[in-house]
């Protein structure tokens, strides 16, 4: 965003005054007597009606972004009655990495909503790295996971893998999940937004935030009727863990851009004695929920077990946010 001076303004003066709005700028020559102003990327975000109306400024030359549906979101989201988003009780989301068998998600969806847990998930459609590895059952999956989740009172998340089955995992779910492999598959994005259904989009394991909001307007442009960003940890260097969570991201699209955010510390950590401390951490940044991969006997998963906790670690959480946020506030 570039910002243009009256011609009699002090810049120094207009400079303290953006940064009381939380805009940091550099100071370029114009072409007359006075600077422009360009704002920095990790400013807060002030929209052009507040900045014009400062003494001083004359007028703003460029939006810094073109996200406009997203900027028009509201800071919280309501799937299938559940609020999510600023100032709502962190949403709970468990349940395993792949739906295993009929009998076994309707025992975890039992036991999950007696832990006060808001949303089942399940994988139906699983992106694996191996063609050999389980792929899921695909669509008798999605009738196992939502029939479970409605016989106990449960909302329901699943991931849609491709176009052609994206209106088949729709009429299933609340919210449509797309995973971190598909973030930027664009007409994946429209074709779930088409379905009118709220959308669950994972962070890229490689992508800039800036990509991963370009990614949730995709989805709104094509017609979703909401979009809460999921981080799930990046790719680095270190293989101690699984991936790097963003805790910087998650507090910026929550504290600062104002979009619901849930955090997967499951994929973050890739080891399951982490996933609580992460857990924690999320909410403590401004996690509006948490997606967490949970098994009965996570040494027989048939995916993503060494990451997985089971139900007495997942109700020990779900305990944790019931007693409420810690003295100060989750942040
Ligand atoms: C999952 O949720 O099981 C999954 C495959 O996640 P991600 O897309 O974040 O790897
Ligand atoms: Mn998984």
């Amino acid at each position: 965003m570039i910002i243009r001076l009256q011609p009699d303004a002090d810049p120094a003066a207009v400079s303290g005054r953006l940064a009381a709005l939380g805009l940091w700028v550099d100071r370029f020559e114009g072409e007359g007597r006075q600077p422009l102003f360009v704002v920095h990327p990790w400013s807060a975000e002030a929209s052009r009606e507040q900045i014009e109306a400062l003494d001083g400024v004359a007028e703003v030359l460029a939006r810094q972004h073109g996200r406009p549906r997203l900027d028009a979101a509201p800071p919280v989201i309501d799937v299938a009655g559940i609020p999510i988003g600023a100032g709502q009780r962190p949403v709970l989301m468990a349940g395993p990495c792949s739906v295993e068998s009929e009998a076994q998600i309707d025992a975890i969806a039992r036991q999950l909503a007696r832990s006060g847990v808001q949303f089942l998930r399940g994988g139906a459609f699983k992106p694996r790295t191996s063609p050999y590895a389980f792929r899921g059952h695909g669509e008798p999956a999605l009738g196992w996971l939502s029939d479970a989740a409605r016989a106990h009172g449960l909302r329901v998340v699943s991931e849609a893998l491709g176009e052609a089955t994206v209106e088949r995992v729709a009429a299933h779910v609340d919210l449509i999940q797309i995973g971190s492999r598909n973030m930027q598959n664009f007409p994946l994005l429209r074709a779930a937004g088409a379905t009118g259904k709220p959308i669950l989009l994972k962070r890229g394991m490689a992508a800039t935030i800036d990509e991963w909001l370009l990614a949730a307007e995709h989805c709104l442009d094509g017609g979703a009727s909401g979009v809460i960003f999921c981080e799930r940890g990046i790719r680095s260097f270190d293989p101690n863990t699984r991936n790097v969570l963003d805790l910087g991201a998650v507090a910026l699209i929550s504290g600062v851009h104002r979009h619901p955010v849930v955090v997967d510390p499951s994929h973050a950590a890739g080891r399951r004695d982490l996933v609580l401390p992460l857990a924690r951490a999320a909410l403590a940044a401004g996690a509006g929920g948490l997606l967490v991969e949970t098994h009965p006997d996570p040494g027989r998963a048939l995916s993503d077990g060494p990451q997985a906790v089971d139900l007495a670690a997942l109700a020990q959480l779900a305990a944790e946010i019931d007693a409420g946020a810690p003295a100060g506030g989750w942040r």
